[in-house]
């Protein structure tokens, strides 16, 4: 990506199981910025049993967003260390409104904001996510539907256990879901009345998502 002297900000908004991490993962190479994923940041964080991640558990385990002051700290601090300085991609942030005036405050107006909304149905969503195995090593993603591991059970990518996210459980699936029409669909309109939102048609095959959505950060 050419970057110029200004952040670029690209936000991946959509449902649990839209393809937000796994295209992130991708278009972040490509276009060679950090993907921060707070998802990811708060599985590190419960991984190593860490004050935050004691605070963020029984939320996370139900399905439910953690506080905004909790998410905010976690996510400013990482944000601002080198890496990002030429611009990074958010994925599962912000999520509510309160956290994207927070961002936008944060920003001010050294970046670029792209928001790419990856629009994906309820069935979709539940079908991949039930299908969804993780990585215990690398944090790679497979589904048994759609790309079932070469040998079963086993990473492709490092060959380690693969397992079910235990918020990936259907009932679990079916709240985060909720939380996401109640909480984040919000901000499709937040920045569609800024003229940053672009559509990306989710359901399309992965390389078509993936080529769309490259094309809209380069536009
Ligand atoms: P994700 O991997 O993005 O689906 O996030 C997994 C879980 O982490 C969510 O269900 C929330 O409990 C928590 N989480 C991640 N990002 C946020 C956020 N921006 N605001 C609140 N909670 C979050």
């Amino acid at each position: 990506m050419q970057l110029s002297k200004v952040q670029k900000v690209i936000i991946l908004i959509g449902p649990p199981g839209s393809g937000k991490g796994t295209q992130a993962i991708r278009a972040s190479k490509e276009l060679k910025v950090p993907h921060i994923s707070t998802g990811d940041l708060f599985r590190e964080n419960l991984k190593n049993e860490t004050e935050l991640g004691k605070k963020v558990k029984s939320n996370m385990d139900a399905g439910k967003l953690v506080p905004d002051d909790l998410v905010l700290e976690m996510l400013f601090q990482r944000i601002s260390q080198e890496d990002c300085q030429n611009g990074y991609f958010l994925d599962g942030f912000p999520r509510t409104i309160p956290q994207s005036e927070a961002l936008d405050i944060h920003l001010g107006s050294n970046a670029n904001v792209l928001v790419l909304n990856l629009k994906c149905s309820d069935e979709s969503v539940i079908k991949r996510i039930s299908g969804r195995l993780t990585c215990k090593n690398c944090g790679h993603i497979q589904n048994k539907y759609y790309s079932p591991p070469k040998n079963e059970g086993h990473c492709d990518n490092c060959n380690s256990t693969l397992i079910q996210r235990p918020d990936d459980r259907e009932e679990v699936v079916k709240e985060r879901l909720k939380v996401y029409k109640q909480q984040t669909e919000p901000l499709i309109q937040f920045y569609k009345n800024k003229n940053v939102l672009v559509d990306i048609e989710a359901e399309n095959a992965p390389n078509v998502v993936f080529q769309d959505l490259i094309k809209a950060c380069k536009a």
